[in-house]
């Protein structure tokens, strides 16, 4: 049985329970690289090129740490799948940047991803990666189908507000490498957290944020428990329309949250030498500036954030709009 890696990085954190779903059924192994630790990172910052963000300075190290463990590595050459929009350039250039930075690599599962081909555009991709680790068509239609209902089903679970790490969790028996929360009664405050999946749900990486707010009794959303719907119809609010996926996704769900409540407070999360979100992390300040009803706070991450940095902000934050909301209720 060919055994497959799956660096713990980038869209891992958006897809994992359908690539794994797909690459079982065709009758591979799936192996996923250990949570992320400061080896895993340093490895990644001595291999990456110096001027890449912190997520893709990640994801060398994640592959790093599955080279002698597996036959194939899936590193998916993302380049669009969602209306007109597209993922960041160095999504586009990963497998090249993996390919050229990183030696005794086993075989790139390198597929190119661009379902602006058409409604069979997705089909072919599966044939295609059926092909490479020889599974039958039977077999192959039988994988994508069953893939198909694991992304049914991991929208349903994050619309019911269930965070991606705890949907990963409970479909792939993944462990996700987070403290667990230490409240874990009714929450008090629910804020949004906007950004990156990779960057807000990799503990390591976002000081363990999730966990943290929901200790200090926040309730967390984020922009993929959405409706995609609900995100579309932003197109009226939105100011600027983006090209890329991720960043399109964090402005509309923060435009959205501006324009229907429900939260008491925005995150947003930013990655340190992302040239998109700088353009994000602006328009999410100003509209909420413009707005004047719901607190902001931007956080930066890179590879030397501090757990205490991001833990003293993350407090301060959560007293500022509890009192907040204590003088509203009183007055
Ligand atoms: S969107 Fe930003 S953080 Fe993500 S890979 Fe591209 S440059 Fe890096």
């Amino acid at each position: 049985m060919a055994r497959v890696g799956i660096p713990r990085a980038l869209a891992y954190y958006t897809y994992f329970p359908v690539w794994k779903a797909f690459l079982e059924g065709i009758g591979a192994s799936v192996v996923l690289s250990r949570p992320t630790t400061r080896q895993i990172l340093d490895r990644g910052v001595e291999d990456a090129v110096t001027d890449a963000c912190v997520p893709i300075k990640i994801i060398h190290g994640h592959v790093a740490d599955l080279i002698g463990k597996v036959d194939y590595l899936f590193v998916p050459r993302l380049v669009s799948v969602r209306d007109r929009l597209v993922f960041c350039p160095k999504f586009l250039g990963l497998p090249d940047m993996i390919r050229y930075s990183i030696t005794n690599l086993p075989q790139l599962i390198d597929i190119r991803v661009d379902l602006r081909k058409g409604r069979l555009e997705l089909w072919r991709i599966a044939c295609r990666v059926g092909r490479i680790l020889g599974a039958g068509l039977p077999r192959t239609a039988k994988a994508y189908w069953a893939a198909r209902s694991a992304w049914k089903e991991l929208q349903a679970r994050l619309q019911a507000r269930q965070t991606a790490p705890e949907a990963f969790a409970e479909m792939c028996g993944v462990k996700t490498g987070a403290e667990k929360a230490a409240q874990t009664g009714p929450k008090s405050l629910r804020f949004a957290v906007l950004g990156y999946p990779y960057a807000i749900h990799d503990p390591y990486v976002s000081g363990n944020l999730v966990a943290r707010l929901q200790s200090l009794g926040v309730e967390v959303v984020t922009a993929d428990m959405l409706p995609r719907q609900i995100l579309r119809q932003q197109s009226k609010h939105v100011r600027k329309q983006l090209f890329w996926t991720y960043s399109d996704e964090a402005l509309r769900a923060g435009y959205y949250f501006y324009e229907h409540g429900g939260v008491d407070g925005v995150i947003h999360i930013t990655a340190f030498s992302c040239g998109p979100d700088a353009v994000v992390d602006k328009l999410l300040e100003l509209e909420a500036k413009r707005r004047g009803t719901i607190p902001f706070i931007s956080l930066m991450i890179d590879e030397h954030t501090g757990d205490a940095g991001i833990a003293t902000r993350l407090e301060a934050f959560s007293d500022m709009v509890r009192r907040r909301k204590e003088r509203r209720r009183v007055s």
